[in-house]
């Protein structure tokens, strides 16, 4: 190599691990935490009301801090499903964050993401008529909207990104953001939309919680899955996000058509869903892939230590020694590279390091896997990857060829004026974004929204577990 290349830059040493760059297949982008922005998680319902009150950094902030975290823990690609693709500025937000993208040199899928039903909550109309009149004052406004108009701009909104952004090094998809957030009209204009683009892939926020299931069961008459199948929604080109309130035949209809899911073990526990089934939906065929969600288990983006939850939580199906094997290294490091690749539409070698594959690499020193103070030679490069490598021992990272990383120092971004920029923003934003009277008014909410949840549960058609990890009778 060096007598062909006598000019070439070397990255890395004799002790370097090298391996695609890893692909974060769900994300939003959102930069800080709510743990950091001192909002702790609990149920996914009662974040949405948590959350609402919380300081949002401008999208161009947003989208640097996130990609400057998955660089550097070795991801080079990110899908950021987004959270504000609305009203007049959705356009001008959508660049912002695609520009700062751009120059972190993360590769990009980009998917703009709104809700057309269940803005609020399941059954919004439903939901209002139990509150009293103050409170039905203050959520009634949230729940009036123009459904219609929602799914024209959206469809401006992603022509318009698709013309303009669709390239190389960045991808728009379809992201619909909830399944129950999406009335079954605009599900067929985006159906129709993806196959005229030769099969778009759609992403969807898909039974994340056991309420989602019952509304469905509720409304439909069968599960969420079940019904997109009914709509043509379920291909190839379709991920379900989180999944983790799928049945059985869910499983089957996914695998019949192909469609794929991202796993987001982490979030699935830090907002209360419980664990998705993945171990049975392998047995079955399906791509499941790699989603951190902006809420991993460290609070950093990592996404060694979330492939490493993720092998942990699918130990767990059931107590046969002999049929229920473990999911093996490589089956669990292709989530973050191969399987999540599938889902965002970008070149087919994208994951790996053949010929003729984006040069997407990341680095790794083995020091801290290998000289601890010692590990056999006999272990599997994939297995003391998965057990041991962590994304702090990533030292390089090059993105379709250009080192964006170098030694552990950025190439493409000043990361300390970049947080100098977001501390001063949150200085002077913080108090304006939870208003007393905001506050106030969402803590008085709290136990009619549990009584409504509470309530869609009665319609839950659950009565066998998939995992079993205790029993109290
Ligand atoms: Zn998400």
């Amino acid at each position: 190599m060096r007598a062909k290349y006598p000019d070439a830059e070397v990255i890395g040493g004799p002790e370097s691990i090298v391996m695609p760059g890893l692909i974060d297949a769900h994300s939003h982008g959102r930069g800080l935490s709510p743990i950091q922005k001192g909002v702790l998680y609990d149920y996914l319902e009662n974040a949405f009301l948590d959350w609402s009150s919380m300081v949002y950094l401008p999208n161009d902030l947003c989208a640097a801090l996130s990609a400057v975290r998955h660089l550097r823990m070795g991801c080079t690609s990110i899908h950021h499903t987004g959270w504000n693709d609305e009203g007049p500025r959705a356009l001008e937000n959508a660049r912002l964050a695609i520009e700062s993208y751009r120059r972190s040199g993360i590769r990009l899928a980009y998917s703009p993401a709104v809700r057309d039903r269940n803005r609020f909550c399941i059954d919004e109309a439903e939901f209002l008529k139990t509150l009293p009149s103050e409170l039905h004052a203050f959520v009634a406004p949230m729940t009036r909207y123009d459904a219609r108009k929602i799914a024209d701009d959206y469809m401006a909104l992603f022509d318009t990104l698709k013309q303009s952004e669709d390239g190389p090094m960045s991808r728009v998809l379809h992201g619909p953001s909830w399944a129950h957030g999406t009335t079954d009209e605009f599900f067929t204009r985006i159906r129709d939309s993806a196959n005229a683009g030769g099969g778009t892939p759609i992403h969807i926020h898909t039974l994340q919680t056991p309420h989602q299931r019952a509304w469905s069961i509720k409304t439909f008459g069968c599960s969420l899955v079940e019904h997109l199948d009914r709509l043509g929604v379920l291909g190839p080109n379709t991920t379900l996000g989180h999944a983790v309130w799928l049945s059985e035949r869910d499983i089957e209809i996914m695998a019949d058509r192909g469609a794929s899911t991202t796993h987001h073990a982490s979030c699935n526990l830090h907002v209360r869903n419980g664990i998705s089934p993945i171990w049975y939906m392998m047995q079955k065929g399906i791509n499941v892939a790699l989603g951190l969600d902006d809420k991993s288990l460290n609070d950093d983006d990592d996404p060694f230590m979330e492939l490493r939850m993720s092998a942990m939580l699918s130990r767990v199906p059931g107590f046969d020694l002999g049929t229920m094997p473990p999911l093996t290294s490589a089956q669990i490091l292709s989530m973050g590279t191969t399987n999540a690749a599938r889902t965002l539409g970008f070149v087919p070698q994208h994951g790996t390091l053949h010929a003729n594959a984006p040069a997407d690499v990341i680095v790794l020193d083995s020091a801290s896997m290998l000289h601890d103070p010692w590990t056999s030679d006999r272990l599997a490069i994939s297995d003391l990857l998965l057990w041991r490598a962590k994304g702090q021992d990533v030292t390089d990272v090059v993105v379709d060829g250009r080192v964006v990383i170098c030694n552990r120092q950025f190439k493409t971004l000043d990361v300390e004026a970049l947080y100098a920029e977001i501390r001063h923003y949150v200085k002077h934003h913080e108090a304006k974004a939870a208003t007393p009277e905001r506050t106030a008014g969402l803590q008085a909410l709290r136990p009619y929204f549990h009584a409504w949840h509470r309530n869609m549960l009665s319609y839950l058609d659950v009565t066998e577990p998939f995992y079993r990890v205790n029993g109290r009778i």
